[in-house]
């Protein structure tokens, strides 16, 4: 069964004035019963992280901080939004719904995270919406428990994976891909161990033809026990801050190749929904349910 990391605490309400879209944590679920793609029996509730397993990735002084509320101005202003006491407690609950989705991934061939791909987290420093980096704590938990001694990141948000490509730069058991706008956020890239950089307004054709004759020899030559997909779908054309030309069903051929490839290679996959800013919110939410629909139809 497909195992969906879930609960009441990921709903979140930012203060008037900020347009994150963070409703999409609460509809998108809701689609996903409404248009009977799962049940609630696919739901679970992740625990909360404690500080031990959070410091196997984040710096203390940083936690410290976001535990305490003591982040300066310049510090919160880089994550985006204010960092409230809830906003850190709700991190710690999602970035272990990623860490249990690879237990589950690890059983069942794939698992999903209903939040998460918080890519641009650094140990000492959030940025860009991300306060935790969920993908690098599962990572860390697994490899430091002896679950896993292979991880590979795929990493298709329109934004650079900035944070893991640099936690885990001097890291060989982790192979870290990132395919994004190389004119977007963040300005200054870090060194992935594949990048690939769009152009503005690269099409379907274009997009796909590079994830497709890229990631089967990733897979081969790197022979990882899981893969994390960072599966934002702001590379979509109506997104507000991609820049890309992708459409809808490019973006569902883009997910329904990634779990192909896991399926076919028989290694775990755990995705993580990563980005969405398109105008509609309609357009946010379909894209992320055809992610659930796809590792649906491709596993089960
Ligand atoms: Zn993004």
């Amino acid at each position: 069964m497909l195992k969906i990391a879930y609960s009441e605490v990921y709903k979140y309400h930012l203060p008037e004035g900020h347009r994150f879209p963070m409703e999409k944590y609460e509809l998108l679920p809701q689609q996903l019963l409404h248009e009977g793609i799962v049940t609630s029996d696919n739901f679970f509730h992740p625990d909360q992280l404690t500080e031990e397993e959070i410091l196997l990735t984040h710096d203390p002084a940083y936690l410290h901080k976001l535990n305490h509320l003591t982040l300066s101005r310049k510090e919160e202003r880089n994550i985006g939004f204010p960092v409230q006491k809830a906003l850190v407690e709700r991190g710690k609950y999602i970035a272990n719904g990623t860490y249990q989705c690879s237990l589950y991934a690890l059983q069942n061939g794939v698992a999903m995270n209903i939040a998460g791909g918080t890519h641009h987290a650094y140990p000492d420093k959030g940025e860009g919406f991300c306060v935790f980096n969920d993908i690098s704590i599962a990572t860390n938990l697994l490899l430091d428990r002896g679950q896993v001694n292979k991880v590979l990141i795929v990493d298709l948000d329109v934004h650079q994976g900035n944070g893991n490509a640099f936690i885990f730069q001097q890291n060989p058991d982790v192979f870290t891909f990132s395919m994004h706008g190389a004119k977007n956020y963040p300005l200054r890239k870090e060194v992935s161990n594949l990048d690939i950089g769009l152009e503005d307004g690269t099409d379907d054709k274009t997009y796909l033809d590079l994830l497709t004759n890229t990631l089967p020899r990733i897979i081969e030559e790197n022979e990882p026990e899981i893969i994390f997909y960072q599966s934002g779908v702001d590379i979509l054309e109506t997104d507000k801050l991609g820049r890309l030309g992708v459409s809808l069903e490019g973006c569902r051929q883009r997910d329904h190749f990634v779990f192909n490839q896991a399926k076919i290679n028989d290694v775990p996959i755990v995705a993580t929904m990563g980005g969405g800013y398109s105008h509609r919110i309609s357009d946010i939410i379909n894209a992320h349910a055809n992610t659930f629909k796809e590792a649906q139809y491709v596993f089960f």
